[in-house]
């Protein structure tokens, strides 16, 4: 077993790190009390490589591993939230399943773009009545020969507006049930395609979630991801690695409300000392230290299972399940050292705790992750 990261992760991890305190921290505050989109945070984190980190040069990505990915959203979610969230959907869930399962043809004219940060896309697999039970897609995608018909209505879709190309799941054979459903390749821009208002949200304010609504869309075959029926299959894949990144980002979250606390309560006097020599202070750290570096190796090892070609649904899973537990849990005791400044905006933990709650609720509830791990363990 070997804990030691390798030359080059520690300069992944530094550059990441570098980038969120001097690109990320100033104006995070105000784009969360307004909602605004960190457009030019995105394009530099282009620039870097950083939005299609584990793709192939080839299709211009960073041919980084999973675990370079997962320290870089670890990184960038201690500082903001908003911006890891555009990160991780657009290298996990979109830039992955181009390359993955894309024709070369699709790895050509849309992955070469995504990867290098030209343009950003999103994922569209929830609806107003599947968001769970993702098997019931009301969306339909109807086989017209050469092309598709594209009708329905997504949900909280991440990258809503910003994004210029959306892989979106619908049912094509009603009759086949999951078997039955495609993803498409659906472009920003393409007739009958509608983008709802946008989400007035608790927490990842500046990132834009919308839904979108599709009128009669013609979706030519070539924008088919896989063959015919293998959409329910491509979502489910993609997902199980798409939650090693946002257990990247809820450790992130549970990782820089903890620094924070942490420098907090060595300056704050109370009672004639610093906070942090109140014993029921010191061992609110010992915990969150302790479950944050718990978090840490589940999240680790996910990555490295995908880097291995292990099974990494159960890894993912956990890690997910534990991570955003934890960053929910730290992030309130994280509030509470810092008293009063804890509840207002300058200080930054009441924003985190906000922006925990999501990791515990997107790509899979907790409840979710929970069958996810019961089965594949009662199965063996
Ligand atoms: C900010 C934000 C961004 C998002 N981004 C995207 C995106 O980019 N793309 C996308 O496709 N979706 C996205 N989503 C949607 C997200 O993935 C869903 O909200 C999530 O999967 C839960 O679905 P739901 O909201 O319909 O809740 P429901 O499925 O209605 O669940 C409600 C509650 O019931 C529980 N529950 C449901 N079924 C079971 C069961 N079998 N056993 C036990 N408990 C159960 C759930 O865990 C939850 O607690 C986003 C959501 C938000 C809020």
């Amino acid at each position: 077993m070997n804990f030691t990261l390798t030359e080059e992760q520690e300069m992944i991890r530094q550059a990441a790190r570098d980038f969120a305190h001097t690109e990320l921290l100033p104006g995070v505050i105000e784009r969360d009390e307004t909602q605004q989109f960190p457009s030019e945070q995105v394009k530099k984190m282009g620039e870097l490589g950083f939005m299609g980190m584990m793709v192939d040069p080839e299709y211009g990505g960073s041919g980084l591993d999973t675990l370079s990915y997962v320290l870089t959203m670890e990184e960038l979610s201690k500082v903001d939230a908003s911006s890891s969230v555009i990160v991780s959907v657009n290298n996990s869930l979109v830039c992955w399943g181009l390359e993955t399962f894309g024709s070369e043809e699709q790895k050509e004219k849309y992955l070469k773009k995504l990867a290098s940060g030209e343009i950003i896309g999103a994922f569209c697999l929830s609806e107003p009545e599947a968001g769970s039970d993702a098997t019931s897609q009301k969306t339909t995608a109807i086989d017209k020969g050469d092309h598709y018909v594209l009708n329905g209505t997504k949900n909280w879709i991440t990258n809503g507006s910003s994004a210029s190309v959306y892989l979106v799941i619908a049912q094509t054979h009603i009759e086949k049930g999951y078997k039955g459903i495609n993803a498409l390749i659906v472009e920003k821009g393409m007739p009958g395609f509608e983008i709802g208002p946008k989400e007035n949200k608790l927490g990842i304010r500046g990132s834009d979630t919308h839904s979108l609504i599709f009128n009669d869309v013609k979706i030519p075959k070539e924008n088919r991801i896989g063959g015919d029926g293998f959409g329910f299959k491509f979502a489910m894949k993609t997902l199980a690695g798409g939650r090693i990144g946002i257990a990247a980002q809820a450790l992130g979250i549970a990782a820089g409300a903890y620094e924070l606390a942490k420098n907090y309560s060595k300056e704050r006097r109370a009672f004639g000392t610093e906070i942090s020599n109140h014993q029921a202070i010191a061992f609110k750290l010992a915990d969150m230290h302790t479950q944050i570096e718990a978090a840490r190796y589940l999240v680790y090892k996910a990555a490295w299972d995908k880097d291995q070609d292990n099974d990494y649904d159960i890894s993912g899973a956990m890690a997910k399940l534990y991570a955003s537990q934890v960053a929910m849990e730290t992030t309130v005791e994280a509030v509470q050292i810092f008293g009063g400044n804890g509840f207002v905006k300058e200080y930054h933990v009441e924003r985190m705790m906000r922006d925990a709650k999501i990791t515990q609720i997107y790509e899979g509830t907790s409840e979710i992750q929970k069958i996810v791990i019961s089965r594949s363990i009662l199965k063996k």
